[in-house]
C-alpha cells in the first residue's frame, strides 16, 4: 500500500506543473482510467524544481490512450509508449508495467531481454529504478502516492535503488550510469547498499546494446552536470573498462584541461537553455586521443592531412563498437577535427575558403577551446576572432600582417 501525501505536506507548487500534462491525466480520468504524473517530474516537483519534461502513467492500454488525443502516436515495437503532442511539448504516456522481471527472459548475466507485460500500479512502482523516481502525483486530488518511501529519501537527499541492488543492476546495467547521473545532478548521497555493488557490477555494462548505453551516456553528458557526473564516475571506479570513451577521457593527463573546459562550457550552455551539439561534445572528449594518433602517423611518415584522417578513423572505429555513435554525430566530429589544421593556414585564399565552411562556427569554437587549454598558441584564436569579425579591407590587412 502506498503512503498518501496531501498538498499541505508535500507543498508542490502548482505553477511548476505543465498544463498539458494535467490535461492528459484529466482526459484519461474522465474516461474512467487511472492517470498520474510520474517519475522524474514528481521528484523535481517535490524538490521545487521545474521539471524539464512530464511523463504520465496510466492503466489504459496504448491503443486506448491513442484514441483519446488528437495528436498521439504509439512509439516502439516491444516497449510501447504513447507520445501525446501539444505544439512543441511532448507528454510521454506509459501503461503500468507488470512486476514480472522475475520470470522475464534474461541473458546469461541476468539482464532482462524482454519485459512488456502490463500490470497494476504497485507493480509499476517496483519496476522503477530509484525510490525518488517511483512516486505518482494526481493533479486532480493533489495527492502524491509513494510506494517506496521516496519522500523520506527526498528529504534526506538519498539515492536508493528499489529492491536488491545487485539484482537490479543485473537486470539492467544501465542503472549503474543512472545512479551516477542522479547523484551528481541532484547532489544526493548514494545509499551505502546502493553504492556497494557498483564497482563489481561495472563490467556488466559491456553486455548492454550499444545504442542504449549511448542514450544514457548522452543524458549524462547533456544533464548540465556532465563535469560532476564524470568526476563521480571516477570516484565510483566506473571509468575502468566501463566504456572505452571514459577510459580515454578520464585517463589522458594531457587532455584533462581540455576536456574539463569543454564540459564546463557544455554544462553552462545547458543550464542557460542553449542548444548543445553532441558532435561537438564527443569531438572534444576524444580530441586528445586523435592528437596522439595524429602525431604517431606523422612520425611514421604520413603527410599531416592524411595522417589526421587516419587518426580520426581509428578513434571513431574504436568508439562505435561500444558506443553506437550515430552516423550524423560521427560525421560532425570528423568535420570539426578536419577543420583544425586549416585554421593554421593563414595566407592566400585558404582563410576565405574556410569562412564558407558550413560548420565554421563549431570548428572555431573548438579552436578557441584548444587555445584556452594551452594546446595551441592563443594568438591563433585571437587572429581568427578578428578575421571573422572584420570587413573586407580589415581582412586583407590581417592577412598581410600575418604574411
Ligand atoms: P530526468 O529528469 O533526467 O529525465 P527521469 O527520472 O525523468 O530524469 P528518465 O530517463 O526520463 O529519467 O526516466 C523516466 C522514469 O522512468 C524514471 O523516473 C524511472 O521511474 C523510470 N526509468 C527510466 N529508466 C529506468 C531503468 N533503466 N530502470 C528502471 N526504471 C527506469
Ligand atoms: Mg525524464
Amino acid at each position: 500500500q502506498p503512503v498518501v501525501i496531501g498538498p499541505a505536506e508535500h507543498r508542490i507548487d502548482p505553477k511548476l506543473l505543465s498544463s498539458n500534462a494535467v490535461r492528459v491525466t484529466q482526459t484519461l480520468q474522465e474516461n474512467g482510467f487511472k492517470a498520474f504524473i510520474v517519475g522524474g517530474a514528481v521528484r523535481d516537483l517535490l524538490l521545487g524544481v521545474k521539471p524539464k519534461d512530464f511523463d504520465v502513467a496510466t492503466n489504459a492500454t496504448p491503443e486506448q490512450v491513442r484514441k483519446l488525443f488528437r495528436r498521439a502516436f504509439i512509439i516502439g515495437k516491444r516497449f510501447q509508449i504513447v507520445h501525446v503532442m501539444f505544439g512543441q511539448e511532448l507528454i510521454e504516456v506509459t501503461t503500468f508495467r507488470g512486476a514480472s522481471a522475475g520470470n522475464a527472459p534474461k541473458d546469461e548475466h541476468g539482464r532482462v531481454l524482454r519485459d512488456n507485460t502490463f500490470g497494476e500500479q504497485h507493480e509499476d512502482a517496483v519496476r522503477r529504478d530509484f525510490s525518488i523516481n517511483a512516486m505518482y502525483y494526481d493533479p486532480a486530488t493533489q495527492q502524491v502516492l509513494d510506494y517506496h518511501q521516496g519522500i523520506v529519501d527526498i528529504r534526506n537527499r538519498t539515492l536508493r535503488i528499489i529492491g536488491v541492488p545487485e539484482e537490479r543492476y543485473r537486470e539492467d546495467p544501465v542503472r549503474l550510469l543512472r545512479v551516477v547521473r542522479f547523484a551528481a545532478k541532484l547532489q544526493f548521497d548514494i545509499d551505502p547498499a546502493t553504492r556497494e555493488p557498483i564497482k563489481v557490477m561495472a563490467p556488466l555494462i559491456n553486455n548492454v546494446p550499444a545504442a542504449r548505453v549511448f542514450d544514457e551516456m548522452l543524458k549524462l553528458l547533456l544533464s548540465g552536470h556532465a563535469l560532476a557526473c564524470l568526476q563521480q564516475l571516477r570516484k565510483e571506479g566506473l571509468h575502468h573498462g566501463l566504456l572505452p570513451l571514459l577510459d580515454v577521457v578520464l585517463e589522458q593527463p594531457l587532455g584533462e584541461k581540455f576536456v574539463t573546459l569543454a564540459l564546463a562550457g557544455t554544462d553552462k550552455r545547458v543550464r542557460e537553455g542553449k542548444p548543445v551539439s553532441p558532435g561537438f561534445l564527443f569531438a572534444a572528449l576524444l580530441w586528445h586521443q586523435v592528437l596522439e594518433k595524429w602525431t604517431a602517423y606523422q612520425a611514421a611518415g604520413e603527410y599531416p592531412i592524411p595522417a589526421l584522417h587516419l587518426a580520426a578513423d581509428d578513434v571513431l572505429n574504436a568508439q562505435t563498437e561500444k558506443l553506437a555513435l550515430q552516423r550524423k554525430i560521427a560525421s560532425d566530429m570528423r568535420d570539426i577535427w578536419a577543420m583544425q589544421p586549416r585554421f593554421e593556414r593563414r595566407t592566400g585564399k585558404a582563410p576565405y575558403k574556410l569562412l564558407e565552411h558550413l560548420r565554421l562556427r563549431a570548428g572555431y569554437d573548438f579552436l578557441i577551446l584548444r587555445c584556452a587549454s594551452g594546446e595551441l598558441d592563443a594568438e591563433v584564436g585571437d587572429w581568427w576572432t578578428d578575421f571573422m569579425n572584420a570587413d573586407g579591407a580589415a581582412r586583407e590587412e590581417l592577412l598581410n600582417h600575418k604574411a
